[in-house]
Protein backbone atom coordinates (compact mmCIF):
# COMPACT_ATOMS: atom_id res chain seq x y z
CA UNK A 1 0.00 0.00 0.00
CA UNK A 2 1.31 3.70 -0.76
CA UNK A 3 1.65 5.97 1.86
CA UNK A 4 -0.88 8.30 0.77
CA UNK A 5 -3.77 4.87 1.25
CA UNK A 6 -2.28 4.16 4.58
CA UNK A 7 -2.45 7.79 5.70
CA UNK A 8 -6.23 7.45 4.79
CA UNK A 9 -6.67 4.42 6.10
CA UNK A 10 -5.18 5.54 9.39
CA UNK A 11 -7.90 8.14 9.79
CA UNK A 12 -10.69 5.79 8.46
CA UNK A 13 -9.47 3.31 11.24
CA UNK A 14 -9.39 6.10 14.04
CA UNK A 15 -13.11 7.02 13.12
CA UNK A 16 -14.33 4.28 13.02
CA UNK A 17 -13.80 3.61 16.82
CA UNK A 18 -16.18 6.53 17.38
CA UNK A 19 -19.63 5.93 18.61
CA UNK A 20 -22.42 5.85 15.66
CA UNK A 21 -19.70 5.65 12.90
CA UNK A 22 -19.32 2.72 10.66
CA UNK A 23 -16.72 2.01 8.33
CA UNK A 24 -18.69 3.53 5.06
CA UNK A 25 -19.29 6.54 7.11
CA UNK A 26 -15.86 6.87 8.55
CA UNK A 27 -15.02 6.95 5.07
CA UNK A 28 -17.28 9.61 4.00
CA UNK A 29 -15.69 11.82 7.08
CA UNK A 30 -12.14 11.01 5.95
CA UNK A 31 -12.59 11.90 2.34
CA UNK A 32 -14.64 14.89 3.78
CA UNK A 33 -11.80 16.22 5.73
CA UNK A 34 -9.35 15.48 2.71
CA UNK A 35 -11.38 17.48 0.37
CA UNK A 36 -11.59 20.14 3.02
CA UNK A 37 -9.68 23.59 3.38
CA UNK A 38 -6.29 23.28 4.97
CA UNK A 39 -8.08 25.57 8.04
CA UNK A 40 -11.07 22.79 8.62
CA UNK A 41 -8.54 20.34 9.18
CA UNK A 42 -6.14 22.26 11.08
CA UNK A 43 -9.32 23.23 13.14
CA UNK A 44 -10.35 19.68 13.90
CA UNK A 45 -6.67 18.74 15.01
CA UNK A 46 -6.62 21.41 18.00
CA UNK A 47 -9.61 20.63 19.12
CA UNK A 48 -8.77 17.27 19.39
CA UNK A 49 -5.51 18.20 21.04
CA UNK A 50 -7.48 20.75 23.39
CA UNK A 51 -9.20 18.01 24.42
CA UNK A 52 -7.29 15.17 24.86
CA UNK A 53 -4.49 17.32 26.47
CA UNK A 54 -5.84 20.22 28.50
CA UNK A 55 -8.90 18.82 29.90
CA UNK A 56 -8.93 15.83 32.95
CA UNK A 57 -11.87 14.10 34.69
CA UNK A 58 -11.71 14.42 38.38
CA UNK A 59 -11.81 11.57 40.34
CA UNK A 60 -13.93 12.74 43.01
CA UNK A 61 -16.86 14.60 41.58
CA UNK A 62 -16.64 13.05 37.61
CA UNK A 63 -16.57 16.31 35.74
CA UNK A 64 -13.65 17.62 33.41
CA UNK A 65 -11.49 20.29 34.34
CA UNK A 66 -8.86 21.82 32.78
CA UNK A 67 -5.68 20.45 33.57
CA UNK A 68 -3.97 23.42 33.79
CA UNK A 69 -6.19 24.99 36.88
CA UNK A 70 -4.24 21.48 38.29
CA UNK A 71 -7.68 20.72 40.20
CA UNK A 72 -11.01 20.36 39.88
CA UNK A 73 -13.56 23.15 41.89
CA UNK A 74 -15.09 20.84 43.68
CA UNK A 75 -11.32 19.99 46.05
CA UNK A 76 -12.29 23.68 47.41
CA UNK A 77 -15.18 23.45 49.77
CA UNK A 78 -15.96 27.15 49.68
CA UNK A 79 -18.11 26.84 46.95
CA UNK A 80 -19.98 23.13 47.56
CA UNK A 81 -23.14 24.44 49.19
CA UNK A 82 -25.19 23.28 45.97
CA UNK A 83 -24.24 19.60 44.34
CA UNK A 84 -26.15 18.88 41.11
CA UNK A 85 -26.26 15.33 40.61
CA UNK A 86 -26.04 13.94 37.17
CA UNK A 87 -26.29 10.61 35.14
CA UNK A 88 -23.11 12.24 32.71
CA UNK A 89 -21.24 14.62 32.29
CA UNK A 90 -23.13 16.02 29.01
CA UNK A 91 -25.94 15.95 30.94
CA UNK A 92 -23.64 18.35 33.60
CA UNK A 93 -22.38 20.59 30.16
CA UNK A 94 -26.20 21.16 29.69
CA UNK A 95 -26.96 22.35 32.95
CA UNK A 96 -23.70 25.11 32.91
CA UNK A 97 -24.41 26.27 29.62
CA UNK A 98 -27.78 27.66 30.93
CA UNK A 99 -25.91 29.79 33.62
CA UNK A 100 -29.07 29.05 35.67
CA UNK A 101 -27.12 27.34 38.31
CA UNK A 102 -23.70 28.42 40.30
CA UNK A 103 -23.27 25.37 42.31
CA UNK A 104 -21.05 22.17 41.60
CA UNK A 105 -21.90 18.65 40.05
CA UNK A 106 -21.14 15.09 40.88
CA UNK A 107 -21.61 12.95 37.88
CA UNK A 108 -22.57 9.07 38.88
CA UNK A 109 -21.44 7.90 35.79
CA UNK A 110 -24.75 6.11 34.57
CA UNK A 111 -28.31 5.25 35.88
CA UNK A 112 -29.57 2.49 38.32
CA UNK A 113 -30.69 -0.54 35.72
CA UNK A 114 -30.53 -3.30 37.22
CA UNK A 115 -31.73 -5.07 33.51
CA UNK A 116 -28.41 -4.12 32.43
CA UNK A 117 -25.96 -4.93 35.59
CA UNK A 118 -26.28 -1.64 36.83
CA UNK A 119 -26.42 -1.22 40.56
CA UNK A 120 -25.22 1.33 43.46
CA UNK A 121 -22.06 0.23 43.64
CA UNK A 122 -20.92 0.81 39.68
CA UNK A 123 -21.91 4.03 40.45
CA UNK A 124 -20.09 6.90 42.35
CA UNK A 125 -23.13 7.20 45.32
CA UNK A 126 -20.05 6.71 48.32
CA UNK A 127 -18.19 9.81 46.48
CA UNK A 128 -20.97 12.22 46.22
CA UNK A 129 -21.70 10.95 50.18
CA UNK A 130 -18.23 11.82 51.02
CA UNK A 131 -18.62 15.24 49.51
CA UNK A 132 -21.67 15.82 51.86
CA UNK A 133 -20.37 17.29 54.67
CA UNK A 134 -20.33 20.90 56.54
CA UNK A 135 -21.48 23.35 54.07
CA UNK A 136 -23.23 22.02 52.02
CA UNK A 137 -27.02 22.78 51.92
CA UNK A 138 -29.08 21.10 48.96
CA UNK A 139 -28.56 18.61 47.00
CA UNK A 140 -30.25 18.84 43.45
CA UNK A 141 -31.39 15.69 41.58
CA UNK A 142 -30.65 16.00 37.94
CA UNK A 143 -31.29 12.49 36.81
CA UNK A 144 -33.25 11.88 34.07
CA UNK A 145 -37.06 11.36 34.10
CA UNK A 146 -36.80 7.63 32.82
CA UNK A 147 -37.00 4.46 34.78
CA UNK A 148 -33.81 3.97 35.18
CA UNK A 149 -33.03 8.29 36.23
CA UNK A 150 -36.19 7.50 39.02
CA UNK A 151 -34.77 4.90 40.19
CA UNK A 152 -31.89 6.74 40.57
CA UNK A 153 -33.50 9.97 42.29
CA UNK A 154 -35.66 7.32 44.68
CA UNK A 155 -32.24 5.82 45.77
CA UNK A 156 -30.64 9.21 46.30
CA UNK A 157 -33.21 10.46 48.20
CA UNK A 158 -33.14 7.47 50.30
CA UNK A 159 -29.49 7.41 51.05
CA UNK A 160 -29.72 10.96 51.40
CA UNK A 161 -32.39 11.15 54.42
CA UNK A 162 -30.15 11.06 57.35
CA UNK A 163 -28.01 13.98 56.06
CA UNK A 164 -29.50 16.94 57.09
CA UNK A 165 -29.77 19.16 53.69
CA UNK A 166 -32.43 19.63 51.39
CA UNK A 167 -32.93 17.30 48.41
CA UNK A 168 -34.65 18.93 45.29
CA UNK A 169 -35.23 17.64 41.84
CA UNK A 170 -35.45 19.14 38.67
CA UNK A 171 -39.52 19.97 37.56
CA UNK A 172 -41.10 17.69 35.07
CA UNK A 173 -43.55 19.34 33.11
CA UNK A 174 -44.51 21.40 29.96
CA UNK A 175 -41.15 22.09 27.84
CA UNK A 176 -40.90 25.57 27.68
CA UNK A 177 -42.27 27.31 24.14
CA UNK A 178 -44.25 24.16 23.24
CA UNK A 179 -48.19 23.70 22.89
CA UNK A 180 -50.25 21.70 24.49
CA UNK A 181 -51.88 19.88 21.67
CA UNK A 182 -48.74 18.49 20.41
CA UNK A 183 -47.45 17.41 23.81
CA UNK A 184 -47.55 13.32 24.67
CA UNK A 185 -49.87 12.20 26.96
CA UNK A 186 -47.68 11.04 29.62
CA UNK A 187 -45.87 14.55 29.86
CA UNK A 188 -49.20 16.59 30.13
CA UNK A 189 -50.31 13.80 32.89
CA UNK A 190 -46.59 14.77 34.71
CA UNK A 191 -47.49 18.04 34.57
CA UNK A 192 -50.91 18.07 36.01
CA UNK A 193 -49.82 16.18 39.24
CA UNK A 194 -46.43 18.32 39.31
CA UNK A 195 -48.13 21.81 39.20
CA UNK A 196 -46.75 24.43 40.73
CA UNK A 197 -49.55 26.83 43.19
CA UNK A 198 -49.51 30.39 41.76
CA UNK A 199 -50.42 32.02 45.46
ZN1 LIG B 1 -14.17 17.41 41.01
Amino acid sequence: MSNIATYIDQLIEALTKLPGIGRKGAERIAYFIIHSDDKTAKDLVSSLEDIGDKLQTCENCGMIFLQKEKECSCSSASNTKHICVVENIEDAIKIQNTHSFDGLYHVLGGAISPLDGIGPSELSFDKLLGRISNGVEEVIIATNPSTSGNATAMYLQKILKEHSIRVSRLAIGLPVGSNLEYIDDKTVATAIKERVELN
